[in-house]
């Protein structure tokens, strides 16, 4: 995250897993999304680009459709906006999110900065006060027809809606976001974070909860897949959208008010208890499950 005197900003991005083949993130999405039906595609003349209500996507990528990107956004952004925040809000997105699929590497990286030869995707969202002043996804070029970060990127999008100019927790952000990553690459982040498990190298909840950045890239690894499990562990206790709730919670009160308010659990150090012996339970067969021969997931 940047602070600047007008805009707090948000930018995450995604690094590549070169092990992991990237599949469909939808597929990933879960089970209990509605789909809602996109919106009406309004190709502007060029076949580059294409608008909804919601989105303006620039396809630079020769080969790939501007519009049919689109509708893969509206789409995505339905089931998300569905998922997290239970509703879908009836205002359009202003400013709309622009979506860059760019036609290589080279242009990506002059977009996303630093760090982009290791990511596939990357966000940005602005706020001025409470309001939304730009939403960007740049998206790495497609190979094998996929655009696998686009699902965990406009997650990102979708979830900072939810926190009224805050930026919301880290651990929240990324294991909301993860969650839309594809099946193979979760699975990834599942061993990782069963290994730190067992290494007993995992973050003590209060540290995860508050945690902004990584040390080391081993941290990345496990930090990631510890708040997939944890954002697991909480939609099992009752539904998605009440994750964000919690969260929203706990900025205002303290994880342990909100613990006590949202989930009926003491404090910290019970949600840890409940969370850990669960983790545990699941560590052995999880750990034997995953291949051996892929290597360590990349933090994003
Ligand atoms: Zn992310």
């Amino acid at each position: 995250m940047r602070v600047s005197l007008l805009f707090l900003l948000f930018a995450t991005a995604d690094l590549l897993v070169a092990t992991v083949a990237q599949g469909d993130d939808r597929r990933s999405l879960p089970q209990s999304s509605r789909l809602t039906k996109p919106r009406a595609v309004m190709p502007s003349g060029s076949a580059g680009v294409a608008y909804s209500d919601n989105f303006v996507v620039r396809s630079q990528q020769p080969g790939q459709s501007a519009s049919k990107l689109l509708e893969t956004c509206e789409q995505l952004r339905g089931e998300l906006q569905t998922t997290w925040a239970g509703k879908v809000p009836p205002a359009p997105w202003r400013p709309r999110c622009e979506v860059v699929l760019h036609a290589n590497s080279a242009s990506y990286a002059q977009a996303v900065g630093r760090g982009a030869a290791q990511t596939s995707g990357s966000s940005l969202i602005q706020f001025r006060g409470a309001q939304v002043a730009l939403r960007r996804i740049d998206l790495a070029p497609v190979t094998a027809g996929k655009t696998s970060a686009l699902a965990h990127e406009l997650t990102h999008v979708v979830v900072a809606d939810c926190f009224q100019g805050r930026q919301p927790p880290k651990w929240l952000d990324e294991g909301i976001a993860t969650r839309a990553d594809s099946a193979e690459k979760q699975r990834l982040h599942e061993r990782d974070f069963h290994q730190a498990l067992n290494a007993g190298s995992t973050f003590a909840l209060a540290d995860l909860l508050t945690i902004d950045r990584c040390a080391t890239y081993d941290q990345y690894a496990t930090f990631y897949g510890q708040s997939l499990s944890l954002v697991d562990f909480l939609v099992r206790q009752g539904t998605p959208d009440r994750v964000v709730l919690f969260a929203n919670a706990a900025l205002r009160e303290g994880y342990d008010r909100a613990l006590q308010q949202v989930y009926g659990i003491d404090n910290l150090a019970q949600l840890d208890q409940l969370w850990r012996t669960q983790a545990l339970a699941a560590s052995t067969s999880a750990t034997a499950a995953t291949p051996a021969s892929l290597s360590q997931t990349a933090p994003e």
